[in-house]
């Protein structure tokens, strides 16, 4: 039914159709009422009356901008532009159509007139993509030669720098040792959701929520978050917490938001967040204002409020899980949270043959190897594998002939390499110890005791 006051309205012009003013009020209360045809009708009719009736046109640009029409924004734009006519209001229609019209560099110069006139200008669309350095300046050729695909290209340019990049890893579950807890949490929580949506469906059985993981550093977090990737074929985007929080008020949260679009338009994908005690709220830069808000942003975007999260596998990592805020943890959200520990002597034995494989070696005795890694993470097995191969690369290039690796190499370099996961447990004791509210932490008591 119509409004009232429309409907007054139209009886009162029915009386005096020349009133302009009048017609104006109508036009933009249809505008308001989103009947943009209507709207589009009465300017239309204004213009019939006086051809360069400007705030008309003006109606008419934000009805096609309204519309997706932009191209039609864009000439009228152009016109007012030419007779000086054009208001702010209509540079920044003009500057935002041709922004999605894919002109770039005509958009950032109209941006900058309406800086000229206007510094204090505020509009987050525009800020966002145009004062920031132009992140095609960072797409080189290099990165895609090296199998990283720069953020969808057609969404324009991203934040700040060339900090996230989005990969389609090759790494798979094979290629992780240890770890079975863990990849079969990954595979129950998050791939068999995607990999199996109409199972899931049929049993009424909810989906969505993402996956914490935290433990000492090393013990592979960021591996078998790629690898989960890997595993699907999926697209992989690392995001360091701390890389988007920006000292710009307002500029992280549209980092972040920016990162879940990426995601969202090129499911499946992976997305996984380092360091996010980096979002706590008891970090002292988490408490002001916009500490909240990019709290507040990251939350809305997990809980998908103004876009779907179809096809999105959020994966979370920390060493400091005691920093971070309760309200990531509720359900829908990373709503599980698993302890990775530096890997028991099985997965000790998997990480050592997955680094040696290829490698000429000789009779390496590889649990006696084992027995000298205590408390070692994933990465100090990686290191002594290296140092051992450092050590025979060295030996043999002097001897001119391959000098296969030995247990004997390794067991030395487990003497020049100590594990780099004892620290961090001192500092978790504490917090198992006497900050274990609902048993939290439990599975680190049971690791260390
Ligand atoms: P941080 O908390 O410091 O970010 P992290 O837990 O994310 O550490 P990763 O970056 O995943 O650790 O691991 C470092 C490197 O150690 C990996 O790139 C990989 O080479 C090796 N690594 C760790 N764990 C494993 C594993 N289970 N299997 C094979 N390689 C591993």
């Amino acid at each position: 039914m119509e409004n009232q006051e429309i409907t007054a309205l139209k009886e009162a012009l029915a009386k005096s159709p020349d009133n302009i003013p009048l017609r104006h009020i109508l036009a933009h209360k249809y505008f308001l009422g989103h009947e943009l045809r209507q709207a589009e009708q009465e300017y239309k009719i204004i213009l019939e009356q006086d051809t360069e009736n400007t705030a008309a046109k003006e109606g008419l640009a934000e009805i096609f901008f309204k519309d997706g029409r932009y191209s039609r924004v864009i000439v009228i734009a152009e016109e007012l532009v030419g007779k000086k006519t054009a208001t702010e209001r209509l540079m920044v229609l003009y500057a935002k159509s041709l922004l999605r019209e894919k002109s770039q560099d005509e958009a950032q110069e109209i941006y900058e007139k309406i800086m000229e006139y206007n510094p204090d200008f505020i509009d987050d669309e525009l800020d966002f993509f145009l004062r920031m350095p132009a992140y095609n300046d960072h797409y080189e050729d290099e990165d895609e030669e090296a199998g990283f695909l720069p953020f969808d290209m057609e969404f324009g340019p991203g934040p700040q720098d060339s900090d996230f990049f989005m990969e389609k890893p090759q790494l798979t579950f094979k290629d992780v040792g240890g770890m079975d807890n863990i990849k079969e949490e990954i595979d129950i929580k998050i791939i068999k959701p995607i990999s199996h949506a109409e199972m899931f469906e049929i049993f009424g059985k909810k989906t969505g929520g993402g996956i914490l993981m935290y433990g000492p550093p090393g013990c592979g977090k960021t591996y078998i978050a790629r690898a989960t990737a890997g595993e699907i074929n999926a697209h992989f985007i690392s995001v360091g917490i701390q890389d988007i929080l920006d000292m710009w008020i307002g500029r992280s949260e549209k980092n972040m938001g920016y990162i879940f679009d990426v995601a969202r338009r090129n499911t499946p994908c992976v997305l996984f967040f380092d360091e996010m005690d980096a979002l706590g709220a008891s970090r002292s830069d988490m408490k002001n204002s916009s500490g909240r808000h990019v709290i507040n942003q990251f939350l809305s975007e997990l809980d998908g409020v103004s876009a779907s999260n179809e096809g999105l596998l959020i994966l979370g990592a920390t060493n400091a899980p005691w920093h971070l805020d309760n309200a990531f943890r509720r359900p829908g959200r990373f709503d599980r949270i698993l302890f990775v520990p530096p890997p028991d002597d099985k997965g000790k034995k998997e990480i050592l043959r997955l680094y040696l494989k290829n490698k000429p070696q000789k009779d390496i005795d590889i649990d006696k190897v084992v027995a000298r890694t205590h408390q070692y993470s994933g990465a100090d097995i990686k290191a002594i594998v290296d140092l051992a191969v450092e050590y025979k690369l060295r030996l043999s290039m002097k001897a001119g002939d391959i000098q296969p690796l030995e247990t004997e190499d390794l067991l030395k370099a487990t003497e020049q390499h100590r594990s780099t996961t004892a620290e961090w447990f001192q500092i978790a004791r504490n917090y198992a110890l006497f900050a274990n509210e609902s048993g939290i932490y439990n599975d680190i008591l049971k690791y260390i005791s």
